[in-house]
């Protein structure tokens, strides 16, 4: 790749979404952006639920080795697509799932790549989102924020 480096932009939020698929990964997501004529994956991480790729009978059936699976999208330092007037100063990470969600992806990826980029990017505790939250028409990602957030805050305050 190019040495170009690219210049890191301030973080000030986290904003969760999910791919409404059963399955999918980052690679999926990125067709799936660029074939409705965007510049590719819109999001920054995807967080695998185990299925990842569609056959001809479905999608590929679970398997434990790709659940919760942490993947680069987007890199950090470019403006994502993925929030209608939040994108400028945020993150974008996207569960692989339509409502439900492994515990691996809740409980244990979700947590602790938010705890990095918190850490990472000096983001004020607490500023998590879920996409619902500045888009009222949505429900994505369909999971309950303050359930989530309480989680959350739980286990980061020691
Ligand atoms: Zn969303």
């Amino acid at each position: 790749m190019g040495s170009k480096k690219l210049q890191m932009r301030e973080i000030k939020k986290i904003i969760i979404h999910c791919s409404d698929s059963e399955f999918g990964d980052a690679a999926l997501i990125d067709k799936w952006h660029k074939e409705r004529g965007w510049t590719g994956i819109g999001y920054h991480y995807v967080i695998l639920n185990g299925c990842r790729k569609a056959t001809m009978t479905g999608f590929q059936p679970y398997k434990k080795e790709d659940d919760g699976i942490i993947q680069q999208g987007r890199a950090v330092e470019v403006v994502g697509a993925h929030c209608e007037g939040q994108n400028q100063d945020s993150i974008g990470i996207c569960l692989i799932g339509k409502e439900h969600f492994s515990a691996k992806q809740l409980y244990v990826s979700l947590p602790n790549l938010i705890r990095d980029l918190f850490y990472g990017y000096g983001i004020v505790s607490g500023q998590v989102f879920g996409h619902y939250e500045f888009n009222p028409q949505k429900t994505c990602p369909n999971i309950d924020m303050p359930i989530l957030k309480e989680y959350i805050r739980k286990i980061f305050v020691k």
